[in-house]
């Protein structure tokens, strides 16, 4: 099969890797229908993410139709069509039990990282039945690529972990993809302002469209000196998507417009010139580049 593989930093290819196989019996084989290139992917090719070793296939998101399950998979069979969490999930660890995915002992981030990713023909997803969702025949599969990871890491770090009620004046650093998924999904709490900042002016015109009330374009700095005795409270978090069987139904019921984030279209085998267009984002007015198996 074809897939996108890094071979150190600035190094990438597209070439011919064995298609992959069932593992473990929890394993399932997914065939790559669609899939999308993350700012993290261009993390790893600038080499800021050593975890990553040459030879790996990249790629965390993506939906697909079922190929093959381990014996012991049983929420899912060959031909259904699925969405590939970013996060992969035993379902059993202590920290799967507690809904902190990302921290999930033999799971967490490790699509495109730690193992081969979704940027291919095909995939081994380890864990399927906690680590893929099924996906109603009827939904457009360029919005659930969106699932994947930005509108659950949007929500879950910036909507759930800032604490947005309604009424509230909540402020946006960044206007990139993740951005966006928090200004769309900040919207479930009818907040009264939406503030986005960014120093791309195309990203800022995307937010006002995307529901943003001002924009603010200037360089930030955080003056810790002056903020101290304002009660400010900086939280941190990875994604766990566990809010995406949620956020599936309100793609499903058309209340979140997730498609709206795609702004280039193109054949999985051309994702060498994706990363081109992606990783000149400003230049290309680049939000989600898509991929589609032919
Ligand atoms: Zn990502
Ligand atoms: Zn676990």
């Amino acid at each position: 099969m074809k897939a996108l593989v890094y071979h150190g930093p600035g190094k990438r290819s597209w070439e011919d890797k064995p298609k992959p196989q069932i593992q473990a019996p929890t394993d399932a084989i997914v065939r790559i229908t669609k899939t999308t290139i993350c700012g993290t992917d261009l993390h790893i090719l600038k080499g800021d993410v050593p975890s990553v070793k040459a030879g790996r296939i990249l790629g965390h998101e993506g939906v697909g139709v079922v190929e093959e399950v381990g014996s012991a998979v049983s929420s899912f069979k060959a031909r259904d069509r699925v969405l590939i969490s970013c996060i992969t999930s035993c379902g059993k660890c202590e920290a799967c039990k507690k809904g902190m995915y990302s921290h999930c002992e033999s799971g967490g981030w490790i699509l495109g990282n730690t193992i081969d990713g979704t940027q291919a023909e095909y995939v081994r997803i380890p864990y399927a039945d906690n680590s893929l969702y099924g996906v109603p025949k009827t939904v457009d599969e360029d919005a659930l690529v969106m699932l994947s990871d930005i509108l659950p890491t949007g929500f879950e770090c910036g909507v759930l972990n800032g604490q947005v009620k309604p009424g509230d004046k909540v402020a946006i650093v960044g206007a990139g993809p993740v951005g966006l998924a928090a200004l769309l999904t900040a919207q479930f709490y009818s907040p009264a302002e939406l503030i986005l900042i960014d120093l791309d002016e195309n990203r800022l015109a995307v937010a006002k469209t995307f529901g943003a009330t001002a924009s603010h374009g200037k360089p930030v700095s955080l003056k810790l000196e002056k903020l101290w005795a304002h009660n400010i409270t900086l939280t941190t978090r990875l994604v766990d998507t566990v809010t995406t069987p949620m956020l599936l139904k309100t793609v499903v019921a058309g209340k979140l417009p997730p498609k709206k984030l795609i702004t280039h279209q193109f054949r999985l085998d051309e994702l060498m010139k994706a990363y081109d267009t992606f990783g000149n984002a400003a230049k290309e007015k680049a939000l989600k580049v898509l991929l589609t198996a032919g």
